[in-house]
């Protein structure tokens, strides 16, 4: 794509990154047939190629983000399948954040609107503010079918009932049983402990059960994800900075031989702290480092070798048939697609791989509370593709995934480490009881 900015406008690193992914873009529009809201909504400016257009224009124009701009890239997912698809490497990842913080700082939403996103942000990076949110949206529960659009929609996806409070793990270290092959850092995330603590603890049976210790440092929080794909980039990279020093620090002290990270959404965005810091003339290398050491947890147990060599033998697994939800950040985001897979079969499971594997299933961090009506689409096509497997579970690898499905599914979703925790001789998941 032939495109015109100015020497001064390229002076700016971001914009000379977007420059770049722009210019190669050839319009082929092969990536429109796997975009879900093009998928859905049938619009060209609902594609990654209009999207396109318009942040292209809207950059060399040095534009404040116009109100059609700011629709468009909100409606988009995030989800990254057109960066899976475009056959000239088109990196849309970068693009969208930067139109997405552009979006956020020039363009004036609505009252309710701005008022909304500031709550979120101000909630779900912090699990304290969170979990109280969550008490009290617990309580409004039962006149969620009073109130339409995102408000109904929040109370819907709000737990009935609240996991008991996560274990302190910070600053905890968990010894490998046996000889030790390996010693990680977790991400024990944000909002994830407050919905779904046992994600962790199955984590760490199952790593210190096949002999990796496990560390979680004090200071570690919430990467900056949710908030960054809310466009409020100073607030992620904030965040971000504390995440890099506290495992900075451990792994300068102790050393370290991954990051490991079971919420696909967050291992997306710190693989790109690397490219996010690259300017920053303190935090480049850092956060390149901690980029080059970070593995989702299926990623990681893969690479040790667990699938084919070293998986306990299963215990608990036979029979059961899996639906394998490939979460978005993982497949696009992270291009780990087998892994898991292989890992969950190695376990004893029946695998099955659900029909348009390549489409949202509308979570994608705070899009199911501000894009309710996309985003329950999305769900319903997801769910009815999954029951076409005949599986007894869900398994994926992210918790938005789960919190989106699971009020529909009519069969226990769960982490695709939950499921292997258990059938190497961890407790069975609390999602089972009484069903399996
Ligand atoms: S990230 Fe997903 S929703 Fe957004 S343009 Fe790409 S394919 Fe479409
Ligand atoms: S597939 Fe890639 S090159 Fe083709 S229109 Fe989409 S973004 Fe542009």
């Amino acid at each position: 794509m032939q495109t015109r900015f100015t020497a001064e406008q390229l002076g700016d690193p971001a914009v000379a990154d977007c420059e770049r992914n722009l210019r190669a873009c050839v319009h082929c529009g092969f990536c429109l047939a796997t975009c879900p809201t093009y998928t859905l909504l049938g619009d060209e400016l609902d594609s990654p190629r209009g999207r396109i257009y318009l942040i292209k224009d809207m950059l060399e124009h040095d534009r404040p983000a116009s109100a059609e701009v700011a629709l468009h890239v909100d409606r988009c997912l995030s989800c990254l399948a057109c960066q899976t698809t475009c056959p000239s490497g088109v990196h849309y990842q970068h693009l969208i954040d930067h139109a997405r913080a552009h979006v956020e700082k020039t363009f004036t939403r609505p009252l309710l609107d701005r008022v909304l996103r500031d709550v979120l942000a101000r909630l779900l990076p912090y699990p304290g503010r969170f979990r109280l949110a969550l008490r009290l949206a617990g309580l409004a529960r039962p006149f969620r079918g009073l109130l339409k659009g995102r408000l109904g929609a929040m109370l819907a996806l709000a737990p009935a009932r609240l996991p008991r409070q996560d274990a302190a793990f910070a600053g905890e270290i968990f010894p490998a049983v046996g000889p030790r092959r390996g010693r990680v850092a977790l991400l024990t995330g944000c909002a994830q402990k407050v919905i779904a603590p046992s994600i962790n603890e199955a984590t760490i049976r199952l790593l210190t059960r096949h002999g990796v210790e496990v560390v979680v440092p004090p200071a570690s929080g919430c990467c900056g994800a949710i908030v960054h794909h809310m466009g409020k980039a100073e607030q992620a990279r904030a965040l971000a900075v504390d995440t890099i020093r506290a495992w900075g620090d451990e792994a300068a002290a102790r050393g370290l031989d991954a990051i490991v990270v079971n919420t696909s959404g967050c291992g997306t965005e710190i693989k790109d702290y690397g490219h996010i810091f690259r300017e920053d003339p303190v935090w480049a290398e850092p956060a390149a480092r901690v980029s080059a050491l970070t593995r989702d947890i299926s990623e990681y147990l893969a690479e040790i070798g667990l699938a084919e060599i070293g998986l306990k033998p299963p215990e608990s697994a036979a029979g059961l048939t899996v639906a394998y939800h490939a979460a978005c950040s993982l497949q696009h985001g992270q291009k780990v697609i087998s892994q898991p897979k292989a890992l969950l079969a190695a376990a004893g499971f029946t695998v099955r791989d659900v029909p348009e594997g390549h489409l949202c299933c509308g979570s994608a961090g705070t899009y199911n509370l501000l894009q309710p009506e996309i985003a329950e689409q999305l769900k319903a096509r997801k769910l009815a593709n999954i029951a076409r497997t005949k599986p007894d579970v869900i398994a994926t690898g992210n918790v938005g995934c789960i919190t989106q499905l699971a009020g529909d599914a009519g069969i226990p979703v769960l982490h695709t480490v939950e499921l292997l925790d258990w059938a190497t001789g961890g407790p069975k998941p609390e999602a089972l009881s009484g069903k399996i």
